[in-house]
């Protein structure tokens, strides 16, 4: 039977991840578990830093961004070793499940430590990137998408102005979501993708076209690994090639930034709950989602082994709307 579970958040933080902690705490409560909470992620659990955790300590969260248990990245932790380590903790503090809300470096972390403690392991899908297999979205998504097209509405403002070409570069090293997101939320006229091979020359005709036709903007989206060297470079070749002035705009940290979404405080409220629930009920080694508005499980190396699609209808929209 599950007595105490511990939660912490890990990898890149994201907005909602509050909310997630505050749902886990205070459904624990609900079901009379005890909830510890480890601080900076990994790296407490192997260094032990801990706090516990009780309705009072998620009081007023619900609406700030970042998370309260702080976020790391651990080496110590990819190591065997160091895994011991963090077993250790969770063994003195007999702990009888993990919450871990991360994103997909964060649930392989979390399979491998099921493999050196006895304990229940579940995940929860924290990243602004909604690269997470077994899950429609991942808690952050939604305010980054929101962070990133608030910029998008200024710039076009300015590139409304003036006559030139703005590449937006916003993150999404492997995978298009916040970048097909905004691109369609923007009205962007292109959006560029890891998932699609970034074609230069029908770029370049794209532009010299629009200005022909006389489009006063022309906004492109790039996601960060959509072309190498980034917006950047990809700004200086097309502009070489146009003879239009193309310039870049790299988002960065802000997209992670921000008081989270009302979709993400819903999600990460939904999903903190399911996750205790799942844990009284037995269930490890799982990483809950919401699908088709159901909530599920999906095994956590499942998570990263399966390639979550983008929306192909999407794709077949922007090219109708960019016109
Ligand atoms: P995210 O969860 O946002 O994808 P990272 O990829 O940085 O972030 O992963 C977070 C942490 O998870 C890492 O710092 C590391 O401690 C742990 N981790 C990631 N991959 C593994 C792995 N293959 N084995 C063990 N731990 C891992």
């Amino acid at each position: 039977m599950v007595k105490k579970i511990a939660v912490l958040t890990s990898g890149g933080d994201s907005p909602g991840m509050n909310a997630a902690i505050r749902a886990v705490v205070r459904t624990a409560t609900h079901s009379k578990l005890e909830t510890i909470g480890i601080m900076q992620g990994y790296q407490g659990l192997v260094e032990n830093l801990t706090i516990p955790l009780n309705n009072r300590s998620v009081s007023n969260i619900i609406q700030r961004g970042g998370t309260i248990l702080r976020s790391a990245r651990s080496e110590a932790f990819r190591t065997v070793e160091g895994r011991a380590q963090a077993v250790e903790t969770l063994s003195n503090l007999d702990i009888d499940a993990l919450l871990v809300i991360g994103g997909d470096g964060s649930m392989r972390g979390l399979k491998a430590l099921s493999e050196q403690w006895s304990g229940q392991v579940i995940g929860l899908p924290g990243t602004i990137d909604n690269d997470l297999f077994g899950t429609d979205y991942t808690i952050g998504y939604f305010t980054a998408l929101d962070t990133a097209l608030d910029a998008i509405d200024k710039i076009r403002d300015t590139a409304d102005a003036i006559d030139r070409v703005f590449l937006v570069e916003v993150m999404g090293r492997m995978a298009g979501f916040i970048a097909q997101g905004v691109g369609i939320a923007g009205g962007a006229e292109e959006i560029l993708v890891p998932e699609q091979e970034v074609k230069l020359e029908s770029l370049a005709q794209d532009i010299m076209s629009a200005k022909r036709k006389g489009k006063v903007s022309f906004i492109i989206v790039v996601a960060e690994g959509a072309y190498e060297g980034g917006a950047s470079l990809l700004s200086q070749t097309l502009e070489q090639q146009t003879g239009i002035e193309c310039r870049p705009c790299i988002l960065g940290h802000i997209q992670r930034g921000g008081s989270p979404a009302a979709l993400d405080r819903i999600l990460a409220t939904k999903l903190g709950a399911f996750a205790v629930q799942q844990a009284v009920q037995g269930l490890s080694n799982v990483m809950v989602g919401l699908i088709n508005q159901q909530l599920v499980g999906t095994s956590l190396e499942q998570t990263w082994q399966q390639k979550k699609p983008l929306d192909p209808y999407l794709f077949e929209l922007e090219a109708i709307l960019a016109q």
